[in-house]
């Protein structure tokens, strides 16, 4: 590996869901306004070989990346935070670590010995964990340790972990182990116990963390402080304080406060630069608390109980919002619950009108009629993905005539197919990684209002779907005024579509939100809300 690089591994105790992803891209930010280039990825124990296949209510959103890795959502907030895109080699699960060792024992690559989880498994974890390093790009690779330790399921990376401070030796190796510290109402107490038990966990397993982060509902006193450092075995210094703060877009700042990024440059003998960069992130967060109008926009989907499952769209709304001043209320609204007789009361005070991506029928008629409420009314409209494929389904029945058009995803024998499968993708029958992935071309018409967003007519979107629009009902869609303003160039396929005699009505086959940063917010996203504000003044 190469030597210059460090390696700092971020493990969970306590409890799952503290934020590791959050800290983990905070002091990447940190390091990175200090001049040095991060990355970070994941590693999560579970035996999938990619999210791809899991349902949002499990994990939350599939983020998908350049290169069309689908990837734990945490990558979302690497991306939005350090602005540096990831790939594949950013997320890897244990399902992926067994599969590479299976192959390679079945080609024969182990020269006859037994396969074990060590050497072997935890050798291809530390391959994994020093690959990106390896490609002389980084100086800093942060390593997440998805779930909690002690968790059976990731006691092959914690001792991966132990392993690679020998590989990598001191000065190049830290460990930051994130833990909660609970407060108890009765006896008016914060408790340190839990925090206590999980680094003894660690150090049965052989890792001695360098630094707590310690998740907290109330400052923590000194003399708590004092009483982790000592029992924990670490330097009192090194115990930082993370209070659950009021956005995750404060928590660099937090953390610099508490001096993480000092304490990590000091043990891995990095050089202090001092002059921190955090200009346009403090713009940013001005601009996020301090908003100058408000616009109630509707999300319609079918897993709204789990807000997780529309992350990249909810911080898009965020980054685009920040922009323009204007604080957005998203109001999360399963489709199920609409038809044709409430859709209107439902949707009234809607200022804009998102119908979000999505797999499979259900809720399916809702967002048809919502897609219908939002054209006749001349609400501003959004159609990401399945979205759009709605929009156009809508557009093809009550518009152009087409009884029963349909996506042969909801029906198969629909008499009008406007959204089908494409001849390739018929032959593919394993439902992980058989979607159109990752970035694809897409050239805009100059009189579209997509090109009023972006500026410019060639861009480049992130894909994950299976169905397309239907070219052989292009033209008779586009007689009546729905028109295609972006094509892939090489394909043809329909990329855009948008009502010519609507104020704003955008449908995109590709997910604008994963590309959306908070120091690049989203094109279509900031017009999308600049039209809502403009529907609400009318
Ligand atoms: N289910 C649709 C398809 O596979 C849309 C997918 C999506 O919204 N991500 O094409």
């Amino acid at each position: 590996m190469a030597p210059s690089t460090k390696y700092i591994f971020i493990t969970g105790g306590v409890t799952s869901s503290l934020g590791k992803g959050i800290i983990a891209a905070s002091l990447g930010k940190l390091l990175q306004s200090r001049g040095f280039s991060v990355t970070i990825q994941k590693f999560d124990p579970y035996l999938n070989i990619d999210p791809g296949t899991l349902n949002p209510y499990e994990h939350g959103e599939c983020y998908v990346t350049e290169d069309g890795a689908e990837t734990d959502l945490d990558l979302g907030h690497y991306e939005r935070f350090l602005n540096v895109p990831t790939s594949q080699s950013n997320n890897i699960t244990t399902g992926r670590i067994y599969n590479n060792v299976i192959t390679k024992e079945r080609k024969g690559e182990f020269l006859g010995k037994t396969v074990q989880v060590i050497p072997h498994i935890t050798d291809e974890i530390k391959s994994n964990f020093y690959k990106l390093g390896q490609e002389g790009k980084f100086d800093v690779v942060i390593t997440e340790i998805g779930g909690c330790v002690g968790d059976i399921e990731s006691l092959p990376f914690i001792e991966a972990v132990r392993q690679a401070r020998w590989d990598l030796g001191p000065g190049n190796f830290l460990v930051i182990h994130l833990t909660l510290i609970p407060y108890l109402k009765a006896a008016k107490e914060l408790k340190t116990k839990p925090t206590q038990h999980s680094v003894k966990q660690l150090l049965e397993a052989g890792i001695q963390p360098d630094i707590l982060v310690c998740r907290t509902e109330h400052h923590l006193p000194q003399e708590v402080k004092k009483k982790l450092a000592l029992f924990c075995n670490v330097q009192l210094n090194s115990v930082i304080e993370a209070m659950d703060a009021e956005s995750i877009y404060d928590v660099p700042l937090l953390m610099k406060k508490e001096k993480l990024d000092e304490r990590v440059l000091s043990k891995l003998k990095l050089p202090s630069k001092t002059n921190t960069d955090l200009e346009n992130w403090k713009d940013f967060l001005g601009k996020l608390k301090n908003p100058t109008q408000e616009v109630t926009i509707g999300l319609i989907g079918k897993y709204v109980s789990l807000p997780d499952s529309y992350k990249s769209i909810i911080e898009s709304f965020t980054h685009a919002g920040a922009s323009v001043e204007c604080q957005v209320n998203l109001k999360l609204i399963s489709s199920e619950e609409l038809n044709v007789d409430n859709v209107k009361s439902k949707l009234s005070e809607l200022d804009g009108i998102l119908v979000a991506p999505g797999f499979g029928e259900r809720g399916f008629e809702g967002k048809i009629e919502t897609v219908k409420y939002a054209r006749t009314n001349n609400i501003p409209f959004f159609g990401i993905c399945l979205g759009m494929q709605v929009a156009v389904i809508e557009f093809a029945r009550n518009v152009v005539g087409l009884e029963g058009a349909n996506s042969t995803e909801m029906d198969p024998k629909t008499p009008h197919p406007v959204i089908a499968l494409m001849e390739e993708q018929k032959k593919i029958d394993q439902m992980g990684g058989t979607m159109r992935l990752g970035s694809y071309a897409c050239e805009l018409k100059k009189s579209s209002k997509a090109y009023a967003a972006y500026g410019k007519s060639k861009i480049q979107e992130r894909h994950r779907h299976r169905y397309e629009f239907n070219n052989a009902y292009l033209e008779s869609i586009e007689a009546k005024g729905m028109i295609a303003t972006g094509k892939n160039p090489e394909t043809g396929l329909v990329e855009i579509i948008e009502i010519k005699n609507h104020p704003w009505f955008v449908g995109v086959q590709f997910h604008p939100e994963y590309k959306s940063t908070v120091l690049n917010p989203q094109p279509l996203f900031v017009k999308f809300i600049q039209a809502a504000i403009e529907n609400k003044l009318k």
